[in-house]
């Protein structure tokens, strides 16, 4: 049985105010122009001139020698562990990434390697931690080939790995002889609410990608980055896969336009994720992580109410909230203005206090 996402329960009125997650962004007027007005060309043969610009300016943002467009942020996971390991190699990630959880065990059914999950704070391990994870060089352990961070940790709150941090982790896999790779879905968040340039996060990273479905507002693409051996080989698996495009312009024309408009910008997604965690945390009872990006994690249960209890009566009133276990994730993102903040923490203390 394959599952389908959930549809909303019957009667539910439209989503008026969606804090599920960023990637429920639609293109802007702005952006739906500078679609329509894309040159375009054969993406796959490299003669689609909007996706060259955007390859080249991502090259550049993230401070290596080649980028490429590839369809989605999991596809950017995917092909960059088939490029850097081999079946049998083992990748060091953190016990809550996106590779362990949320991509339909694909490195099982396809990449072919293992993961071993460190545990840690926030999304976050230490040097000291990959120091512990490194096996022996033998014929009995799995050869460890790969360190994988997220920046930022989804599930560990949208928090955003200090530099000195990325580069110790960074210095113990190269070190081991590994390879390292940043799954940088919200890259942009980070730099943003950390003042520090991507290319400077990414330095110590052979591979990084950047998502444009999440805060930068496309309607889908992400940018696999690193040297130009890695990026020809990651060029292999994109046609391997089907990832090979055609006049896929008209999509690297809108990731060109959140390039302009929609960085800087995500300074407001944090002040409006900071805002609706300070009103959350004034309803008794709820537990409420503070966010540092967009992402605000809290836990209703002490109010006496479930997360499935709770999303279940917003969704009723058009309010849209994801539950992830005990804990439910309220994502700010460019459709949600502060007044729509307001208007969420004022439902919320509703439906507690009529439960
Ligand atoms: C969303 C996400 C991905 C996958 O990106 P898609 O474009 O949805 O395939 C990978 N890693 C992290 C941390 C994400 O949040």
């Amino acid at each position: 049985m394959v599952h389908a996402p959930a549809r909303p329960p019957a009667g539910a009125p439209p989503v008026r105010i969606n804090l599920y997650s960023d990637t429920q962004t639609r293109p802007s007027p702005g952006m739906k122009d500078a679609i329509l007005r894309a040159e375009v060309g054969d993406e796959q043969h490299g003669d689609d001139p909007t996706v060259n610009a955007l390859t080249d300016r991502m090259a550049a943002l993230l401070g290596k020698e080649a980028a490429i467009f590839l369809p989605s942020g999991t596809m950017c996971n995917v092909i960059a562990i088939l490029t850097h390991c081999r079946k049998g190699d083992e990748v060091v990630a953190h016990e809550t990434s996106h590779i362990l959880h949320s991509e339909g065990g694909t490195h099982a059914a396809l990449t072919g390697v293992q993961i071993m999950p460190l545990r840690g704070p926030k999304g976050m391990f230490t040097a000291d931690d990959v120091r512990a994870a490194i096996r022996p060089k033998t014929r009995y352990a799995p050869p460890q080939r790969l360190l994988e961070v997220e920046q930022t940790a989804n599930i560990g709150g949208g928090a955003v790995w200090p530099l000195a941090q990325l580069n110790a982790v960074a210095d113990v896999a190269h070190g081991q002889g590994w390879s390292t790779h940043m799954d940088g879905a919200r890259l942009m968040n980070a730099c943003v609410a950390a003042g520090i340039p991507a290319a400077e996060m990414a330095a110590g990273f052979d591979s990084v990608w950047l998502d444009f479905t999440k805060g930068l507002g496309a309607p889908l693409g992400a940018v696999l980055a690193g040297s130009e051996d890695f990026i020809g080989e990651a060029w292999r698996w994109k046609q391997r896969l089907g990832g090979s495009m055609r006049q896929a312009g008209v999509c690297a024309a809108a990731c060109l336009y959140a390039l302009d408009h929609n960085i800087d910008r995500l300074a407001d997604d944090h002040a409006n994720a900071k805002a609706l965690a300070r009103g959350l945390a004034q309803i008794p009872g709820f537990v409420v992580e503070e966010p540092e990006t967009n992402l605000v994690f809290f836990d209703p249960r002490g109010a006496g109410i479930t997360v499935a209890d709770l999303s279940a009566a917003l969704r009723l009133q058009g309010i849209q909230i994801s539950g992830l276990g005990g804990r439910m994730r309220a994502c700010t993102h460019l459709d949600v203005s502060a007044a729509m903040i307001e208007e969420a923490i004022a439902a919320i203390r509703d439906v507690v206090a009529k439960r």
